[in-house]
């Protein structure tokens, strides 16, 4: 029987990262064919594509490299791959699978992976997650789900996964919904059906800039006066509990709202922002009642990825819609 063709990316992040010497930190350099080598299982389950598209720590990746990337993802897609399998750094990882997920239009999943130990470090997770994410591209019940990550046996859905912990080996969850899926003596197992998923069409224009300022404690408004006249195309706002700013800042932020969308998501890693519970000025229905849209359940760095998706393709006025609360 013909083994499925299997597309792999390799973009760098710690996954790829060796010492040149015993003295000096890791830096990117073991590339796509290296990566494939490490998980020999991988010729049994498939006949693979291997490229290397990037050698990069993920905080250095930019939106017009993903567009290259997903640029050739479909394409291999069209060639006939049942499945493409990203490995990046995981700094950035939610971001790059929330920005990938908007734009995935395909049935064949689009998996990505990272390790939280260098290539040569004893215990190294990069060759079990790889394979565990070759296993989720290749599996049939992973088709229509998206783009998903695979890390340490679990499967989590790119507009629910977050970077938890910084230097733990457990360092992606998905907080309110939990993960999607498991690797269960290497089956892929899902826990809950795949949900439907609204797709953008490619941004035609790239060049626009989205802020995102955090609040913080008797922070002054200095440099959110400054965003309008800095040319920013949008602004988020990870807010305080269920998104909140201080007064001063909610001002500021009617004047910015009258010129660009203000979205204030919560700052606090997990959970909605409100709708209808305070009032004071600064709340979620002040600031609504000031122009500002509010993220719900969409983090600030996902929400931040979304808006420059929907600027880049002149439909900001759907902004609400793709942040329903329910
Ligand atoms: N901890 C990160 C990683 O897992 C470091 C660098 C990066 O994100 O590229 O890859």
């Amino acid at each position: 029987m013909d083994l499925p063709k299997l597309a792999i990316a390799a973009l760098g992040g710690t996954v790829s990262m060796k010492a040149r010497h015993i003295s000096e930190g890791v830096i990117p350099m073991v590339n796509g064919e290296a990566l494939l080598a490490s998980v020999p299982e991988l010729k049994t389950l498939a006949r693979v594509n291997v490229e290397t598209l990037g050698m990069l720590p993920s905080a250095s990746v930019d939106f017009e490299f993903l567009l290259s990337v997903l640029s050739w993802a479909s394409f291999q897609i069209k060639q006939g791959a049942a499945g493409v399998v990203i490995t990046q750094g995981t700094d950035a990882l939610e971001e790059v699978a929330t920005f990938f997920d908007h734009l995935w239009h395909h049935d064949q999943p689009l998996v990505l992976t990272g390790a939280m130990r260098s290539a040569a470090q004893a215990g190294a997770d990069g060759p079990a997650n790889l394979l565990d994410a070759c296993r989720v591209a290749l599996a049939a019940s992973s088709r229509q789900r998206g783009v998903q990550v695979v890390i340490h046996g679990q499967i989590h859905q790119a507009s629910a996964v977050r970077k938890t912990d910084s230097l733990a080996l457990q360092a992606f969850s998905s907080p309110n919904v939990g993960p999607a899926g498991l690797l269960v003596e290497d089956s892929v197992c899902y826990l809950r059906p795949p949900s439907p998923r609204k797709v953008l069409p490619l941004p035609h224009q790239t060049g626009h800039r989205i802020a995102l300022l955090e609040a913080s404690l008797s922070a002054d408004t200095r440099i959110l006066e400054n965003i309008s006249g800095l040319g920013y195309a949008g602004l988020v706002i990870a807010g305080f509990g269920a998104g909140h700013v201080s007064e001063s800042w909610a001002r500021t932020i009617e004047f910015i709202a009258q010129h660009i969308p203000v979205i204030v998501a919560t700052r606090t890693g997990s959970g909605s922002t409100a709708r209808a519970t305070y009032g004071f000025d600064g709340s979620e229905i002040d600031l609504v009642r000031k122009g500002a849209l509010m993220a719900g359940f969409v983090c600030p760095r996902k929400t931040r990825i979304l808006l420059w998706l929907l600027v880049g393709c002149e439909r900001q006025d759907e902004l609400a819609d793709f942040l329903k609360q329910d």
